[in-house]
């Protein structure tokens, strides 16, 4: 049949070339930290669906979350019918963002929530511009896209990008060659520059910077950088955004990745992935003072705020609390972090092996024809695919795409970390680097 037309043959579609694979897996059933593959072999998930499925894949709890939903009510739109899963969401959340950040504004993605961040940020301040931080992802829309800076290839080829997108450094020690301390004041020292010479800070909405680099190359910020810019924030009545969609809900051993840098609060929280375990659901929360500045019926879609993603979310929370997921990824991370370091240091062509709780970057650099240190994403890559072949799938990110990022489930067991561990081991070793 198809469409109705008398010329019509027929036809199979594929998947468009615009998506790039990192691996050739294709998961039949999954269960905590394990992906079972259509190939009958089991992998070790370090990818966790970019950052998704922190309770680990199919958690007993979500699953009975939200086929109980299911059979309640799926989607009742949020402007039209409320539904009560959204509305007890949202008074648990209470319990767990910062104080005073006590609205709640629900998407899908974490692109639509930067989105409506920046919306709100430009409607409550009346200024147009927004400061990013070099290597900052911040998602694939348009908008999202104009504020990302984590590679051209998330941007080059569709512009013009949204206007009043300003970038200053970040402070990016390894790269610089330089200890923390140094990166920090240089960074600080460079966005006082930008606010004097091109970007004035009565011109400027918000600061917007992630509290550790996603897909900017696993880079924990420094909390005196967060510090530097809440400060600044405070003495130029600009807003502070952290866009904690991959950091956030307990990933990096705190719920919040700000949590690390003591007594700071952001003016808005972006949060989606772990959110509901695998749910597309996202949200921002902010002051109900800030919040009302953005009037009613400028904020919406049609599925934000799912029936099903909420229920999700809420057995997400109660996993999270029950069974101390917070406490595990800091343990565990430090595990993963101890045994990364002792197995890449043997290896020249790996400069740099970091994170925060169980978000772990390992750094793959080579030399020049004329002696600099210069990014190897060729080993990278190599390494990256090693895995799979080892049994244990990661990916590879990073503006020079020469970092191999490890994101385990929050539910992880020490001997999945140590097997993780040796796997990623035997790939670096299968690799000449
Ligand atoms: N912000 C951050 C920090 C992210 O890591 C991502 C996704 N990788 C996004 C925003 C965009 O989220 P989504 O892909 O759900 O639009």
């Amino acid at each position: 049949a198809g469409v109705d037309s008398p010329t019509r043959t027929h036809q199979t579609a594929s998947l468009s070339p615009a998506l790039k694979q990192a691996t050739p897996v294709v998961v039949d059933h999954a269960l905590g930290s394990w992906i079972h593959g259509t190939d009958g072999r089991d992998y070790l998930d370090f990818t966790t669906g970019i950052g998704v499925t922190s309770t680990g894949h199919c958690h007993p709890h979500v699953v009975a979350a939200a086929q109980a939903q299911c059979a309640k009510v799926i989607h009742a739109q949020y402007t039209t019918v409320m539904h009560p899963p959204l509305l007890e969401l949202t008074e648990r959340l209470g319990a767990v963002l910062p104080l005073g950040l006590d609205s709640v504004f629900y998407a899908n993605s974490g692109s639509e929530a930067v989105e409506a961040a920046i919306r709100l940020a430009r409607m409550a301040t009346a200024r147009p511009n927004i400061i990013v931080f070099q290597g900052g992802f911040h998602g694939r829309t348009v908008a999202a896209a104009s504020l990302t800076t984590a590679g051209t290839r998330f941007s080059a080829g569709f512009s013009p990008l949204m206007s009043g997108v300003h970038m200053a450094p970040f402070p990016y020690a390894f790269r610089y060659g330089w200890d923390t301390d140094t990166a920090v004041d240089f960074a600080l020292r460079e966005l006082d520059y930008l606010l004097q010479s091109r970007v004035a800070p009565n011109d400027t909405a918000a600061f917007l910077i992630e509290p550790v680099l996603g897909d900017g190359g696993y880079l924990p910020t420094p909390p005196r950088f967060l510090q530097g810019l809440r400060e600044r924030a405070d003495r130029h009545g600009i807003l502070l955004i952290l866009d904690e969609v991959q950091a956030g809900f307990g990933r990096t051993g705190k719920f919040w990745g700000h949590q690390h840098a003591e007594g700071l609060t952001p003016d808005i929280i972006i949060t989606a992935k772990g959110l509901a375990s695998g749910f597309p659901i996202s949200a921002i929360a902010a002051s109900t003072e800030l919040m009302s500045k953005a009037w009613p019926g400028s904020q919406g879609g049609t599925y934000g705020g799912n029936a099903v993603a909420a229920a999700a979310a809420i057995a997400t929370l109660e996993v999270i609390e029950n069974e101390n997921l917070v406490e595990n990824a800091r343990e565990r991370g430090e595990q993963m972090l101890a045994g990364l370091r002792e197995v890449c240091a043997p290896f020249p062509g790996i400069g740099d092996v970091r994170g925060l709780g169980l978000m772990a970057g390992i750094e793959f650099i080579t030399t020049d024809a004329a002696g600099n240190t210069v990014p190897d994403a060729a080993a990278a890559v190599a390494v990256q695919q090693a895995t799979t072949t080892q049994g244990l799938l990661t990916l590879t990110c990073g503006p020079s795409a020469n970092v191999v990022r490890l994101i385990p489930a929050l539910v992880v067991t020490a001997d999945e970390i140590d097997l993780g561990v040796a796997r990623f081991q035997a790939a670096v070793s299968s690799v000449s680097l």
